[in-house]
């Protein structure tokens, strides 16, 4: 498609305002204490009846920067989002490779108070669709959208301008994936520094508290069960079985394989560590399944202490 076909089928679009979207709840207490309590907003208009009612309000409101919360379809919407002119807008700017989308502004205008009880309609049009431009994250068009929020009584309460901008992706996680990016570098402290020079000597170190005996990994420099400050470094045999594991498939991260298969692994002495299985695929692994260490050459400067299957067992 080029700009100038996009540009025709998106300009009967812009400007259109589509149908009415229901909001999925009335303006109501619960949802209102949620949001206070995650935004640490604890304004007793919006939360105590006796000082809400004594208060110019008289009774509780809703906090007007709620405002966009009450429109939400939820996390699993029922076809809203793809429809009306913006998801057409969407669409076709899916179609002409400005596949990923960040939020870059948005503007609320308050008319009244939302007070619990109060049911809300959604009306949203497309009020711009910019040329390509070149930004940070790549280029792409900004699409600009008015949302007009209205109660049942079909008066505008609300109304929120909405920017994003649709751009084209680099493909950089992709193309980096194995291209020779070197694996991050372990962060080497003075809690851990025993553990990194045993593995550069392939050998799997432990720390043991001197005081009750207790193995703990990753190294720290207190024992969680005594609190005592004393350790030290026992070696491992370096077998032991897969407590755990996931199966990592997205978002790829060079320089890492996938699907990346991170394990759990309970060592036979008894603590835990986490590293990558390798010679077993996936469909393979199984909960208990033996595994043993193998001090793994990553690349040229990092030995990592990874976890394959004990053979014939
Ligand atoms: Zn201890």
């Amino acid at each position: 498609m080029t700009p100038e076909e996009l540009r025709q089928r998106l300009d009967p679009i812009v400007g259109r305002e589509g149908a009415p979207q229901h909001a999925p709840d009335p303006v109501n207490e619960p949802m209102i204490r949620h949001w206070c309590e995650a935004v640490g907003d604890l304004n007793p208009a919006y939360l105590d009846d006796d000082f809400a009612a004594a208060s110019l309000h008289g009774g509780r409101v809703a906090p007007p920067a709620m405002l966009q919360a009450w429109g939400m379809p939820g996390l699993r919407p029922r076809g809203e989002i793809r429809s009306g002119p913006m998801g057409e807008v969407l669409a076709l700017l899916d179609a002409a490779g400005y596949t990923s989308v960040v939020a870059t502004n948005c503007r609320q205008e308050y008319a009244r108070y939302l007070r619990p009880g109060d049911r809300l309609n959604v009306t949203a049009q497309v009020r711009s669709v910019s040329d390509e431009k070149k930004t940070a994250l790549g280029v792409g068009r900004f699409v600009d959208q008015l949302m007009i929020y209205r109660d049942i009584g079909g008066e505008e309460v609300a109304r929120m301008e909405f920017r994003i901008l649709k751009f084209r992706p680099p493909a950089r996680a992709t193309a980096e994936a194995g291209t020779g990016r070197p694996r991050p570098r372990p962060a080497r402290s003075r809690d851990n520094a025993f553990f990194w020079e045993g593995v550069d000597e392939r050998r799997l170190l432990i720390q043991r508290c001197d005081g009750c005996g207790r193995l703990r990994h990753p190294p720290g420099p207190m024992c969680p069960d005594c609190h005592g400050f004393d350790w030290e470094a026992q070696e491992a045999s370096g077998r032991g079985r897969v407590y755990s594991f996931v199966v990592a498939h997205h978002p790829p991260i060079p320089p890492f394989d996938y699907p990346n298969l991170i394990a759990l692994v309970e060592l036979e002495e008894g603590t835990r560590i986490v590293s990558n299985l390798i010679g077993v695929s996936p469909d393979d692994v199984a909960i208990d399944m033996p595994v043993e260490v193998v001090f793994t050459q990553v690349d040229p400067d990092l030995v990592l202490p990874l976890f394959r299957p004990i053979p014939g067992r």
